[in-house]
């Protein structure tokens, strides 16, 4: 189709633009007086707490997330840590400890290592990997309960070798009172869990405030507020990606089960909002996965909210064939890819830009989301062309090492006295000549 109609179809398929639910209108209307953009709330508050630290930050709890909070209550005790470790189901808990070893066998697999060469006598060259000293990780509390994300940011972390971790979750039942993502701290050993979410959070973490130690990079996932807010305090702190609302596109031919693809959509939808794509060469597929929507949206928990989520975020797309079907979903560049199609290796070596792809029948996107080894904080609303999946590498900063001995040195004087010169940074050639 023509380029105008792929944006529409963009545009509406990606729950990440400026989509805030009217309830959330309504809040911001309330909190803020006026009928402030996303943007604008977040340069707000991000203003304040810099400015005003401890304060802001208990004024934005209370004002949006109606918790009534005192700085010593914004930091999880120790206690309350162990005590919902002890209540938790002990099933749970052996769950965490064998996902964490998934984990963290293939972050440890991926780890950067020091490269060291010497192209010519006299001469090493080192690129070298430090893990980040103070990280700070979000874990969502807003719509939904995140164990897993504290498993598929935390261990990366552990593996780089980070000193210091931060978890924040809203002072919410899904976020920094819900007891099995306190017992998933527990476990992984974290000590430092903050009641706090949204943009007044990632604040927080970046210009640090007398109760929150600045870190040196936030990551994690989040809702619109909390990815403008990293992406607003990105240069104080580094950032992982825009992880936002989350997406699927599965791409099947006529060996994929309707059910199997129903359900899989059903899963990123029930993200609410979460987009869910199916795009594919067969009209038959189109026509089984359809009725098995209406038949399994019955059997879901959180029917009536994944209904809407389908309804305003996705797509059943009947494309000429493979090759088409690549093309689109490369213009798309989804979170999550999952090829379900006789030969899945075939479209994956034709397509460039996926978060994470998913190949077979048997390989469902809620394995990479829970349990499978990399982790599930992705970029999401295409800005996987550019943009990379959090991992254990993305808590190490590298920086180079150089070593020269005096004859080494000599054979390469001339040519840096020249460049200086040319440059006319005498003295840089200076520094060279001085030592021959
Ligand atoms: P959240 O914790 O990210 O955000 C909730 C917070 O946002 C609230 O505590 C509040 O402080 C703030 N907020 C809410 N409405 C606001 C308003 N009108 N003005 C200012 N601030 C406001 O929790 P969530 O809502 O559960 O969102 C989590 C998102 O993360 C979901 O969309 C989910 O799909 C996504 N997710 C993505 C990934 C990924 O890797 N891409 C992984 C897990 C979850």
């Amino acid at each position: 189709g023509s380029t105008a109609a792929l944006d529409q179809l963009r545009e509406k398929l990606s729950p990440q633009g400026d989509v805030v639910s009217p309830q959330g209108r309504a809040l911001t209307e309330a909190v803020f007086g006026a009928p402030l953009s996303p943007v604008e709330v977040v340069e707000r508050i991000c203003g304040e707490v810099k400015s005003q630290g401890d304060q802001a930050l208990l004024h934005y709890s209370k004002q949006l997330d109606k918790a009534d909070l005192t700085t010593e209550q914004l930091r999880v005790p120790a206690e309350d840590l162990a005590a919902a470790h002890a209540a938790a189901d002990p099933a749970l808990i052996a769950t965490i400890g064998r996902i964490r070893d998934n984990v963290a066998t293939f972050q440890k697999a991926i780890l950067h290592q020091d490269v060291s060469i010497s192209p010519k006598p006299g001469v090493t060259l080192t690129q070298r990997y430090v893990p980040l000293k103070r990280v700070g990780v979000c874990v969502p509390g807003g719509a939904a309960a995140y164990p897993s994300t504290v498993l598929m940011t935390v261990v990366p972390a552990q593996v780089a070798g980070v000193d210091e971790i931060a978890v924040v979750a809203p002072p919410t039942p899904f976020g920094a009172y819900n007891q099995d993502m306190l017992a998933t701290c527990h476990e992984l050993g974290v000590t430092e869990v903050y009641r706090m979410g949204g943009a007044h959070a990632v604040a927080a973490m970046a210009y640090g405030t007398d109760s929150v130690p600045a870190v040196q990079k936030i990551v994690g996932p989040g809702n619109l507020f909390v990815a403008l807010a990293k992406k607003h305090v990105y240069g104080v702190v580094d950032i992982d990606s825009f992880a936002g609302p989350s997406e699927v596109i599965v791409i099947a031919d006529h060996s994929a089960r309707a059910d199997f693809i129903a359900a899989d959509l059903l899963a990123q939808a029930e993200h609410s909002p979460g987009s869910a794509i199916l795009i594919t060469w067969e009209a038959d597929v189109i026509e089984a996965v359809k009725a098995e929507l209406g038949k399994q949206l019955k059997l879901l928990d959180r029917s009536d909210l994944t209904r809407d989520a389908l309804a305003a975020f996705g797509a059943l797309i009947l494309v000429r064939d493979s090759e088409h079907a690549c093309q689109l979903t490369d213009t798309f560049a989804p979170e999550h890819l999952h090829i379900q199609t006789e030969n899945p290796e075939q479209q994956m070596d034709k397509l460039r830009n996926s978060g994470a792809a998913f190949l077979g029948h048997y390989t469902p996107v809620a394995l990479g989301d829970y349990a499978a080894g990399p982790s599930h904080v992705l970029p999401t609303g295409g800005t996987c062309t550019w943009a990379a999946g959090l991992c254990s590498n993305s808590f190490l900063r590298s920086g180079s090492v150089t070593s020269f001995q005096q004859d080494a040195m000599i054979e390469i004087a001339e040519d840096v006295e020249r460049l200086a010169e040319k440059e006319g940074l005498t003295a840089h050639a200076r520094s060279v000549s001085i030592r021959r």
